[in-house]
């Protein structure tokens, strides 16, 4: 039912029908379809969505914007929903919470199953010694399933990062950036930089931007890439590239120098009003899938069920893969409501793929959520607003003001502390319903995959 009828009494017995404005309802009883969701058995593959400052604020914006109001995203269909708290530790004091994560201490939550301060990736908070913990990646892939990170950020970023490297700095992306990390550079006995750990990883499916990174030269001389080649990875860096590769191949796909190119753009927000605008799809430079192909191709790529879809199946473990929308958080920062929009939309999408894939192997447990929530939020367009507005006309063609007031105009927004939707289907789903914290997730995963 898309329409809702409004049933209004005027006078005694008389009564008027009104249309009002079409919501999506729920009107119905949905116990048995959540009852039929409850699935508490073993998985054979893990995909986890992570829209990386993807809060409520953000999701609401790009609803409004996208399908209108009363429309529904597809990351909105999953069956099973909650919340879950993000908060970080002090670097100083780990016994101390700091209530705003970055995405590394964030990551570390969920990568690991517990809490570090913000700037390590899946290391110990307040540790000045090399101080690995063991990831969901690294247990999956001891345990024989294939693995896999796909982001639009550089694949060095601290999102990619957290599952298959440890470092006390998420600055030390290439063997060339590890002022920071003394002890972790190879030349100094250490595990080297992210590049060159998530390669030395051997994680079979390594799709995003962060070439620059790979380009550099390791202490030993060789570049990331030529270790990665030394590997076993096939080495892509274009969408014609990544369509050639075949089944069984290790794959190192790096297309852009830096992050991926945006899907959306429009103007900034400023102080003060600008007037209401539409945002403008941008072409993709024909190099770069989007992150919808890069999903479908993982997926092609570590998929073992061979038209097997209920676990155990043909026995083999099947994969653990994380797909990330990454730049989310990083137009929230530029108060950049178009750019924002269309990176949550294009991750909307890839959650498609994976939902498609889902259906013909129920076997698969799925989970969306974020990181940490954001700046923006949708205000009052009555109230002064003293942050940078943006308005937007939407999908229901009305006027969105948009507000990013956590730093002065021109200076990048910041991260805020609330809580965060967690929503999932599949085996072991239901663990995300009520409120967790970002490091049950963790064992959420763990169990599904029968490693606790
Ligand atoms: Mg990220
Ligand atoms: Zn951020």
């Amino acid at each position: 039912m898309h329409i809702r009828s409004e049933v209004q009494s005027i006078g005694a017995g008389v009564m008027t029908l009104l249309l009002a404005f079409p919501v999506n309802t729920f009107a119905r009883d949905r116990s048995k379809t959540i009852q039929q969701a409850i699935d508490g058995g073993r998985a054979k593959n893990v995909i986890l969505f992570l829209g990386d400052g993807m809060g409520d604020s953000e999701i609401t914006i790009a609803r409004n914007y996208h399908v209108g109001a009363a429309g529904r995203l597809v990351m909105d269909t999953l069956p099973l929903t909650g919340a879950y708290t993000t908060y970080a530790v002090e670097e100083s004091n780990p016994s101390l919470p700091n209530y705003v994560t970055d995405s590394a201490a964030s990551g570390t939550g969920w990568s690991t199953g517990h809490k570090t301060s913000n700037g390590r990736i899946s290391t110990v908070a307040g540790a000045n010694y090399i101080s690995p913990i063991p990831t969901i990646l690294e247990l999956a892939k001891q345990a024989g399933y294939l693995t896999g990170d796909v982001s639009t950020a550089e694949l060095t970023d601290a999102t990619p990062a957290v599952l298959a490297s440890h470092i006390n700095a998420r600055g030390c992306q290439g063997p060339a950036d590890m002022s920071a990390c003394g002890i972790y550079k190879k030349s100094n006995g250490g595990p080297g930089s992210i590049a060159e750990q998530l390669v030395d990883h051997k994680v079979d499916v390594l799709l995003g931007g962060g070439l620059q990174r790979f380009a550099q030269k390791t202490d030993a001389g060789p570049t990331v890439v030529d270790q990665a080649k030394s590997l076993g990875y096939t080495v892509v860096t274009d969408a014609a590239g990544l369509s050639s590769v075949s089944k069984g191949q290790r794959v190192l796909g790096l297309f852009n120098s830096g992050n991926m190119s945006l899907e959306w753009s429009g103007q900034l927000a400023l102080p003060g009003n600008s007037g209401p605008q539409k945002c403008l799809e941008n072409q993709r430079p024909s190099n770069e899938p989007s992150l919808a192909d890069m999903t479908r191709k993982a997926l092609e790529l570590l998929d073992r069920s061979e038209g097997n879809g209920k676990w155990p199946g043909n026995g083999l473990p099947g994969f653990f893969l994380q797909v990330e929308g990454a730049s989310i958080d990083k137009q929230d920062h530029a108060e950049n409501p178009c750019g924002q929009i269309g990176e949550t939309i294009a991750f909307d999408e890839a959650i498609a793929v994976g939902l498609a894939y889902a259906k013909s192997h129920p076997d698969t447990l799925i989970v969306v959520t974020a990181d940490h929530a954001h700046t923006s939020q949708i205000v009052d367009p009555g109230t002064s607003h003293p942050g940078s507005v943006s308005i937007l006309t939407t999908a229901d063609g009305a006027n969105m003001y948009v507000s990013y007031a956590t730093e002065p105009h021109g200076v990048s927004q910041d991260h805020t502390g609330s809580q965060l939707r967690i929503a999932a289907q599949g085996p072991q789903a239901a663990n995300v319903v009520g409120v967790t914290d970002q490091t049950d997730l963790f064992h959420t995963f763990a169990r599904a995959l029968g490693l606790e």
